[in-house]
């Protein structure tokens, strides 16, 4: 079935887990991310996002999804993950997206209020659920150079950004970082208990691949309702594809996907869906 984000995401405030959000990037992420959520009776955000584009455009995501999700047993929202504008929101929603992102995080405050003012009146016409980002989530390859462009979430604009805008859940930054990281991850647990003190809607957190599975558990746990991953699960598919060179092209792609599901799986465990 594939439904909005509002509801499993309440669900997973009040149960204090986080669901996965994979980021599909061709058939074979997407067959093995709902084979997972279906055996494991689980949520799942399907995330486009439109930096992969050179593998998988945003009609080509959306039609793979139409098969593979919408007649899902398990609850699957399709998710536009960094919308920069209220077109590829409109566009995203045209082909069948049950939720978005309007990412202006990177501008001023005011414009990143305003950007998102905008796409949640459009977006909530059609039922249809909005994360925006407040701080920003920079680049793990920068993470310890000192020219990281991460910016920390402050509590108090965060609640006022949350109110004024009417968004369905907000993206924090927190520490974690988008990629690999170059250094050692470091999350601020004290940051993320005041902002899910300040902040009513649920919070995300993006960059959670290679953020510690310590580390991400103890975010599900302290307010984070949906994680974002990706680099780990493509990297999963690389190394299943690298295993065993002995075998066949097809067996090789099969093997690329079981490691992905196995990965997945892995993180509903860590992310406190199902019990360890
Ligand atoms: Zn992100």
């Amino acid at each position: 079935m594939l439904v909005n984000s509002r509801e499993m995401l309440q669900k997973a405030q009040e149960g204090h887990y986080a669901i996965p959000s994979p980021d599909l990037f061709d058939m074979h992420s997407l067959r093995a991310y709902m084979r997972v959520a279906e055996r494991l009776q689980q949520p799942v955000i399907i995330a486009y996002a439109p930096v992969h584009k050179p593998m998988l455009s945003l009609q080509e995501a959306a039609m793979l999804a139409m098969y593979y999700c919408k007649d899902s047993s398990a609850p699957t929202a399709l998710h536009l993950d960094h919308g920069s504008d209220l077109q590829m929101v409109k566009d995203s929603i045209d082909l069948g997206f049950t939720s978005v992102m309007i990412d202006a995080s990177a501008e001023p405050f005011d414009v990143n209020l305003d950007r998102t003012k905008e796409v949640v009146e459009y977006a909530h016409q059609f039922d249809i659920t909005v994360e925006a980002e407040i701080g920003h989530v920079g680049q793990g390859e920068t993470y310890d150079s000192g020219s990281s462009d991460t910016i920390y979430t402050e509590p108090d604009m965060a609640a006022r950004f949350a109110e004024e805008t009417g968004v369905d859940s907000l993206a924090v930054s927190i520490g974690t970082a988008h990629g690999k990281y170059k250094g050692v991850p470091k999350i601020s647990f004290e940051r993320l208990a005041e902002l899910r003190q300040a902040v009513k809607v649920p919070l995300v957190l993006h960059g959670g691949s290679s953020s510690g599975d310590d580390n991400l558990t103890r975010c599900a746990q302290g307010g984070v309702c949906k994680i974002n991953i990706y680099t780990d699960l493509m990297d999963a598919n690389m190394a299943g594809i690298a295993a065993d060179p002995s075998l066949s092209g097809m067996k090789r792609l099969i093997a690329g996907q079981d490691s992905m599901e196995e990965m997945l799986e892995h993180y509903y465990r860590v992310f406190g869906c199902i019990a360890k």
